[in-house]
Protein backbone atom coordinates (compact mmCIF):
# COMPACT_ATOMS: atom_id res chain seq x y z
CA UNK A 1 0.00 0.00 0.00
CA UNK A 2 0.73 3.38 -0.56
CA UNK A 3 2.26 3.89 3.20
CA UNK A 4 4.97 0.99 2.67
CA UNK A 5 5.80 2.94 -0.30
CA UNK A 6 6.46 6.21 1.88
CA UNK A 7 8.51 3.98 3.86
CA UNK A 8 10.71 3.08 1.93
CA UNK A 9 10.72 6.53 0.40
CA UNK A 10 11.85 7.94 3.89
CA UNK A 11 14.76 5.37 3.98
CA UNK A 12 16.15 6.29 0.32
CA UNK A 13 18.91 8.44 -0.22
CA UNK A 14 18.64 12.29 -0.43
CA UNK A 15 18.17 12.73 -4.05
CA UNK A 16 14.94 10.40 -4.30
CA UNK A 17 14.01 12.04 -1.19
CA UNK A 18 13.90 15.41 -2.89
CA UNK A 19 11.60 13.97 -6.00
CA UNK A 20 9.72 13.08 -3.45
CA UNK A 21 9.08 16.34 -1.77
CA UNK A 22 7.87 19.22 -4.68
CA UNK A 23 11.01 19.12 -6.44
CA UNK A 24 9.65 16.82 -8.77
CA UNK A 25 10.11 18.19 -12.25
CA UNK A 26 13.12 16.00 -13.92
CA UNK A 27 15.31 18.97 -14.58
CA UNK A 28 15.97 19.15 -10.75
CA UNK A 29 16.51 15.62 -10.27
CA UNK A 30 19.15 15.40 -13.62
CA UNK A 31 21.35 18.03 -11.82
CA UNK A 32 21.00 16.36 -8.33
CA UNK A 33 22.29 12.88 -10.20
CA UNK A 34 24.40 14.49 -12.44
CA UNK A 35 26.33 16.24 -9.98
CA UNK A 36 26.88 13.15 -7.98
CA UNK A 37 28.84 11.73 -11.25
CA UNK A 38 32.38 13.27 -11.13
CA UNK A 39 33.31 14.80 -14.16
CA UNK A 40 37.02 15.29 -14.66
CA UNK A 41 38.34 17.94 -16.34
CA UNK A 42 40.38 17.79 -19.53
CA UNK A 43 38.90 14.31 -21.01
CA UNK A 44 38.40 13.94 -24.52
CA UNK A 45 35.14 14.64 -26.45
CA UNK A 46 34.14 10.25 -26.50
CA UNK A 47 34.99 10.85 -22.24
CA UNK A 48 32.70 13.14 -22.28
CA UNK A 49 30.20 11.31 -24.44
CA UNK A 50 30.86 8.12 -21.99
CA UNK A 51 29.90 10.36 -19.27
CA UNK A 52 27.11 12.39 -20.50
CA UNK A 53 25.74 8.97 -21.61
CA UNK A 54 26.72 7.44 -17.73
CA UNK A 55 24.67 10.35 -16.42
CA UNK A 56 21.73 10.18 -18.76
CA UNK A 57 21.57 6.57 -17.97
CA UNK A 58 21.73 6.53 -14.24
CA UNK A 59 19.28 9.00 -14.41
CA UNK A 60 17.09 7.07 -16.13
CA UNK A 61 17.76 3.87 -13.73
CA UNK A 62 17.48 6.08 -10.74
CA UNK A 63 13.88 7.97 -11.76
CA UNK A 64 12.06 5.42 -13.67
CA UNK A 65 12.02 2.23 -10.97
CA UNK A 66 11.24 4.63 -8.23
CA UNK A 67 10.06 7.67 -9.02
CA UNK A 68 7.39 7.32 -11.65
CA UNK A 69 5.32 4.13 -9.91
CA UNK A 70 5.75 6.38 -6.51
CA UNK A 71 4.20 9.78 -8.00
CA UNK A 72 1.51 7.03 -9.56
CA UNK A 73 0.76 5.39 -6.01
CA UNK A 74 0.71 8.87 -4.71
CA UNK A 75 -1.95 10.08 -7.48
CA UNK A 76 -3.90 7.11 -7.10
CA UNK A 77 -3.58 5.29 -3.84
CA UNK A 78 -6.84 4.66 -2.19
CA UNK A 79 -4.59 4.18 0.87
CA UNK A 80 -3.94 8.18 1.14
CA UNK A 81 -6.50 9.59 -1.06
CA UNK A 82 -7.53 13.03 -0.70
CA UNK A 83 -9.94 14.72 -2.10
CA UNK A 84 -11.49 18.37 -2.02
CA UNK A 85 -14.57 18.84 -0.57
CA UNK A 86 -14.58 22.39 -0.73
CA UNK A 87 -12.39 24.76 -2.75
CA UNK A 88 -8.95 24.51 -1.40
CA UNK A 89 -10.82 22.20 1.42
CA UNK A 90 -8.64 18.66 1.10
CA UNK A 91 -9.45 16.13 3.44
CA UNK A 92 -8.17 12.28 3.72
CA UNK A 93 -10.78 9.84 5.29
CA UNK A 94 -8.95 7.12 7.84
CA UNK A 95 -9.62 4.02 8.41
CA UNK A 96 -12.29 2.36 10.63
CA UNK A 97 -9.67 -0.49 11.33
CA UNK A 98 -7.87 -0.94 14.43
CA UNK A 99 -4.54 0.35 13.69
CA UNK A 100 -2.01 -1.57 12.43
CA UNK A 101 1.61 -1.79 11.02
CA UNK A 102 -0.21 -2.21 7.67
CA UNK A 103 -2.63 1.19 8.22
CA UNK A 104 0.05 3.24 9.95
CA UNK A 105 -2.64 4.71 12.30
CA UNK A 106 -4.09 5.85 9.76
CA UNK A 107 -7.19 6.33 11.39
CA UNK A 108 -8.81 9.96 11.69
CA UNK A 109 -10.00 11.75 9.27
CA UNK A 110 -6.98 14.58 7.94
CA UNK A 111 -6.89 17.37 5.87
CA UNK A 112 -5.89 20.97 4.85
CA UNK A 113 -7.01 23.85 3.54
CA UNK A 114 -4.89 25.93 1.14
CA UNK A 115 -4.71 29.88 1.19
CA UNK A 116 -2.80 32.42 -1.34
CA UNK A 117 0.24 32.67 1.26
CA UNK A 118 0.25 29.53 2.93
CA UNK A 119 -1.55 26.35 4.23
CA UNK A 120 -3.37 25.36 7.17
CA UNK A 121 -2.78 21.31 8.57
CA UNK A 122 -6.68 20.21 10.42
CA UNK A 123 -4.93 17.37 12.48
CA UNK A 124 -1.46 15.50 11.41
CA UNK A 125 -2.41 11.91 11.55
CA UNK A 126 -1.77 8.83 13.93
CA UNK A 127 1.66 8.27 13.19
CA UNK A 128 4.75 10.32 12.00
CA UNK A 129 4.42 8.28 8.34
CA UNK A 130 0.68 9.50 8.29
CA UNK A 131 1.93 12.78 8.53
CA UNK A 132 4.93 12.44 6.05
CA UNK A 133 1.74 11.18 3.27
CA UNK A 134 -0.55 13.89 4.77
CA UNK A 135 2.80 16.66 3.64
CA UNK A 136 3.61 14.82 0.43
CA UNK A 137 -0.05 14.83 -0.06
CA UNK A 138 0.12 18.59 0.22
CA UNK A 139 2.94 19.11 -2.14
CA UNK A 140 1.11 17.45 -4.95
CA UNK A 141 -1.24 20.37 -4.90
CA UNK A 142 0.50 23.23 -3.40
CA UNK A 143 4.18 24.91 -2.64
CA UNK A 144 2.73 27.09 -0.15
CA UNK A 145 4.50 26.66 2.83
CA UNK A 146 2.56 25.30 6.37
CA UNK A 147 2.06 28.04 8.29
CA UNK A 148 -0.48 26.42 10.82
CA UNK A 149 -1.06 23.16 12.15
CA UNK A 150 -4.03 23.08 13.96
CA UNK A 151 -4.41 19.42 17.27
CA UNK A 152 -8.38 19.38 17.26
CA UNK A 153 -7.58 17.22 20.99
CA UNK A 154 -5.67 15.09 22.39
CA UNK A 155 -6.03 11.67 21.03
CA UNK A 156 -3.45 10.02 18.85
CA UNK A 157 -5.13 9.16 16.09
CA UNK A 158 -5.06 13.12 15.23
CA UNK A 159 -1.25 14.31 16.49
CA UNK A 160 1.21 11.89 15.89
CA UNK A 161 1.77 12.78 12.54
CA UNK A 162 3.37 16.73 13.53
CA UNK A 163 6.88 16.05 13.95
CA UNK A 164 6.77 15.74 10.14
CA UNK A 165 5.76 19.49 9.57
CA UNK A 166 8.04 20.61 12.06
CA UNK A 167 11.05 21.51 9.28
CA UNK A 168 8.16 24.40 7.62
CA UNK A 169 8.12 25.90 11.68
CA UNK A 170 4.21 26.20 11.86
CA UNK A 171 2.35 27.42 14.52
CA UNK A 172 1.05 24.46 16.36
CA UNK A 173 -2.33 25.31 17.82
CA UNK A 174 -4.17 23.73 20.62
CA UNK A 175 -6.77 24.11 23.31
CA UNK A 176 -5.32 25.82 26.13
CA UNK A 177 -6.27 22.05 28.03
CA UNK A 178 -3.92 20.28 25.19
CA UNK A 179 -0.57 20.69 27.15
CA UNK A 180 -1.97 19.13 30.69
CA UNK A 181 -3.38 16.43 29.03
CA UNK A 182 -0.08 15.32 27.08
CA UNK A 183 1.76 15.33 29.92
CA UNK A 184 -0.91 13.49 31.70
CA UNK A 185 -1.07 10.66 28.86
CA UNK A 186 1.68 11.32 26.28
CA UNK A 187 3.78 8.64 27.70
CA UNK A 188 1.27 6.04 27.70
CA UNK A 189 0.36 7.33 24.64
CA UNK A 190 3.74 6.82 23.07
CA UNK A 191 4.26 3.00 24.22
CA UNK A 192 1.03 2.35 22.76
CA UNK A 193 2.01 3.32 19.81
CA UNK A 194 4.93 1.46 19.55
CA UNK A 195 3.56 -1.84 21.08
CA UNK A 196 0.82 -1.56 17.73
CA UNK A 197 2.87 -0.05 15.22
CA UNK A 198 6.11 -1.54 16.34
CA UNK A 199 8.52 -0.12 13.27
CA UNK A 200 5.93 1.57 11.85
CA UNK A 201 5.86 3.85 14.25
CA UNK A 202 8.92 5.07 14.04
CA UNK A 203 9.59 9.17 14.15
CA UNK A 204 6.60 9.20 15.76
CA UNK A 205 6.19 11.53 19.29
CA UNK A 206 4.54 14.16 21.31
CA UNK A 207 4.92 17.99 19.75
CA UNK A 208 3.62 20.23 22.20
CA UNK A 209 1.32 23.45 21.06
CA UNK A 210 3.12 26.99 20.46
CA UNK A 211 -0.06 28.23 20.80
CA UNK A 212 -3.43 27.57 22.84
CA UNK A 213 -6.68 29.03 23.25
CA UNK A 214 -9.04 29.13 26.05
CA UNK A 215 -12.04 27.20 25.90
CA UNK A 216 -14.97 29.60 24.83
CA UNK A 217 -12.91 32.03 22.58
CA UNK A 218 -12.09 31.69 18.80
CA UNK A 219 -9.35 32.76 16.88
CA UNK A 220 -8.98 33.96 13.57
CA UNK A 221 -5.89 33.59 10.97
CA UNK A 222 -5.48 34.23 7.56
CA UNK A 223 -3.92 32.32 4.73
CA UNK A 224 -3.62 34.68 1.95
CA UNK A 225 -7.50 35.55 0.65
CA UNK A 226 -9.35 33.07 3.23
CA UNK A 227 -9.36 33.47 6.96
CA UNK A 228 -9.96 30.47 8.95
CA UNK A 229 -11.62 30.52 12.67
CA UNK A 230 -10.44 28.35 15.28
CA UNK A 231 -12.81 28.02 17.78
CA UNK A 232 -11.55 26.04 21.42
CA UNK A 233 -14.88 24.31 22.88
CA UNK A 234 -15.82 23.70 26.72
CA UNK A 235 -15.64 20.46 27.55
CA UNK A 236 -17.51 17.72 25.28
CA UNK A 237 -15.36 14.78 23.47
CA UNK A 238 -12.76 15.71 25.46
CA UNK A 239 -11.73 18.91 27.77
CA UNK A 240 -9.39 20.13 24.83
CA UNK A 241 -12.03 20.36 21.43
CA UNK A 242 -11.34 22.92 18.68
CA UNK A 243 -13.03 23.10 15.79
CA UNK A 244 -11.89 24.77 12.60
CA UNK A 245 -14.27 27.09 9.67
CA UNK A 246 -12.99 28.11 6.41
CA UNK A 247 -14.63 31.38 6.61
CA UNK A 248 -14.21 31.60 2.94
CA UNK A 249 -16.24 28.56 1.71
CA UNK A 250 -17.94 27.92 5.38
CA UNK A 251 -16.05 24.48 5.58
CA UNK A 252 -16.48 22.92 9.14
CA UNK A 253 -13.84 21.13 10.37
CA UNK A 254 -15.26 18.96 13.55
CA UNK A 255 -12.10 16.70 14.97
CA UNK A 256 -14.50 14.11 17.44
CA UNK A 257 -16.91 16.57 17.82
CA UNK A 258 -18.92 14.64 14.99
CA UNK A 259 -18.48 10.76 14.24
CA UNK A 260 -20.62 9.34 11.20
CA UNK A 261 -20.64 5.66 11.04
CA UNK A 262 -18.32 5.26 13.21
CA UNK A 263 -18.78 5.17 17.04
CA UNK A 264 -19.37 8.30 18.94
CA UNK A 265 -16.50 8.26 21.45
CA UNK A 266 -17.03 9.95 24.94
CA UNK A 267 -14.07 11.26 26.91
CA UNK A 268 -14.97 13.58 28.91
CA UNK A 269 -18.91 15.12 29.05
CA UNK A 270 -22.14 14.01 28.05
CA UNK A 271 -24.28 16.77 29.24
CA UNK A 272 -21.31 18.93 27.54
CA UNK A 273 -21.45 16.94 24.26
CA UNK A 274 -24.70 17.24 24.06
CA UNK A 275 -24.40 21.27 24.81
CA UNK A 276 -22.02 21.40 22.09
CA UNK A 277 -23.92 19.41 19.75
CA UNK A 278 -26.39 22.07 19.97
CA UNK A 279 -24.50 25.22 19.25
CA UNK A 280 -22.46 23.58 16.39
CA UNK A 281 -26.54 22.54 14.34
CA UNK A 282 -27.02 26.60 14.71
CA UNK A 283 -23.81 27.23 12.41
CA UNK A 284 -24.42 28.19 8.95
CA UNK A 285 -21.77 25.87 6.85
CA UNK A 286 -22.02 24.67 3.50
CA UNK A 287 -19.64 21.83 4.07
CA UNK A 288 -18.35 19.94 7.24
CA UNK A 289 -16.00 16.77 7.74
CA UNK A 290 -16.20 14.71 10.80
CA UNK A 291 -13.62 13.01 12.76
CA UNK A 292 -14.62 9.93 11.50
CA UNK A 293 -16.71 8.84 8.57
CA UNK A 294 -17.14 10.30 5.38
CA UNK A 295 -19.49 14.12 4.59
CA UNK A 296 -22.14 12.21 2.42
CA UNK A 297 -25.31 13.49 4.46
CA UNK A 298 -26.65 16.95 4.63
CA UNK A 299 -25.83 19.17 7.13
CA UNK A 300 -27.35 19.37 10.29
CA UNK A 301 -29.13 16.51 9.69
CA UNK A 302 -25.62 14.04 9.98
CA UNK A 303 -25.65 14.71 13.77
CA UNK A 304 -29.12 13.49 14.36
CA UNK A 305 -27.17 9.45 14.68
CA UNK A 306 -24.81 10.81 17.69
CA UNK A 307 -27.21 12.74 18.90
CA UNK A 308 -29.57 10.30 19.04
CA UNK A 309 -27.25 7.84 20.80
CA UNK A 310 -26.18 10.06 23.79
CA UNK A 311 -29.26 11.43 24.74
CA UNK A 312 -30.63 7.25 24.69
CA UNK A 313 -26.94 6.80 27.20
CA UNK A 314 -28.01 9.73 28.85
CA UNK A 315 -31.58 8.77 29.74
CA UNK A 316 -30.98 5.23 30.58
CA UNK A 317 -27.58 6.04 32.66
CA UNK A 318 -30.01 8.39 34.56
CA UNK A 319 -33.01 5.67 35.12
CA UNK A 320 -29.92 3.12 35.98
CA UNK A 321 -28.39 5.40 39.06
CA UNK A 322 -32.03 5.96 40.19
CA UNK A 323 -32.28 2.39 39.69
CA UNK A 324 -29.31 1.74 41.94
CA UNK A 325 -27.93 -0.44 38.98
CA UNK A 326 -24.15 -0.89 39.86
CA UNK A 327 -21.53 0.55 37.01
CA UNK A 328 -20.49 -2.86 36.32
CA UNK A 329 -23.79 -4.28 35.61
CA UNK A 330 -24.93 -0.46 33.62
CA UNK A 331 -22.59 -1.10 30.89
CA UNK A 332 -23.76 -4.49 30.06
CA UNK A 333 -27.81 -2.67 29.76
CA UNK A 334 -27.11 0.64 28.64
CA UNK A 335 -27.80 1.91 24.97
CA UNK A 336 -27.72 -1.90 23.32
CA UNK A 337 -30.83 -0.81 21.33
CA UNK A 338 -28.15 1.27 19.04
CA UNK A 339 -25.81 -1.31 18.83
CA UNK A 340 -26.44 -2.61 15.11
CA UNK A 341 -26.14 1.40 13.88
CA UNK A 342 -22.23 1.59 14.67
CA UNK A 343 -18.93 0.18 13.66
CA UNK A 344 -16.98 -0.46 16.82
CA UNK A 345 -19.21 -0.56 19.27
CA UNK A 346 -18.32 -3.16 21.29
CA UNK A 347 -14.94 -1.74 21.54
CA UNK A 348 -16.18 2.02 22.64
CA UNK A 349 -19.71 1.37 24.01
CA UNK A 350 -18.59 0.11 27.11
CA UNK A 351 -16.06 3.21 27.80
CA UNK A 352 -18.66 5.80 26.89
CA UNK A 353 -21.39 4.34 29.53
CA UNK A 354 -18.81 4.23 32.09
CA UNK A 355 -17.87 8.15 31.27
CA UNK A 356 -21.46 8.96 31.66
CA UNK A 357 -22.81 7.19 34.71
CA UNK A 358 -19.09 8.60 36.52
CA UNK A 359 -20.54 12.14 35.45
CA UNK A 360 -24.27 11.58 36.18
CA UNK A 361 -23.80 9.99 39.59
CA UNK A 362 -22.95 12.91 40.94
CA UNK A 363 -25.64 15.12 39.69
ZN1 LIG B 1 -11.02 11.63 19.69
Amino acid sequence: MLLDWKMKITQMPVYLQVNNTRSEDSASAELQIGTALPFPGGRSCDDYLFYKFASMLALVLALFPFVLPVKQVLAQSVAFAIEEIAPGNYVHYGSYADRSPQNFGDNANVGFIVGDTCVLVFDSGGSFAVGQALRNAIRSVTDKPVCYVVISHVHPDHFFGTAAFLAEEPEIIGHENLPLQLAARGRHYEMTLARDLGDASEGSRIVLPTKTLAAGTTMTVALGGRDVEIRAWAPAHTDNDLSVIDLSTSTLWLGDLLFVDHTPILDSNITGFLAVMKELRELHIRHYIPGHGRSDLPWPQVMDPQQRYFELILTETRQAIRDNVRLMDAVNQIGYSQAQNWVNFETYHRRNVTTAYTELEWE
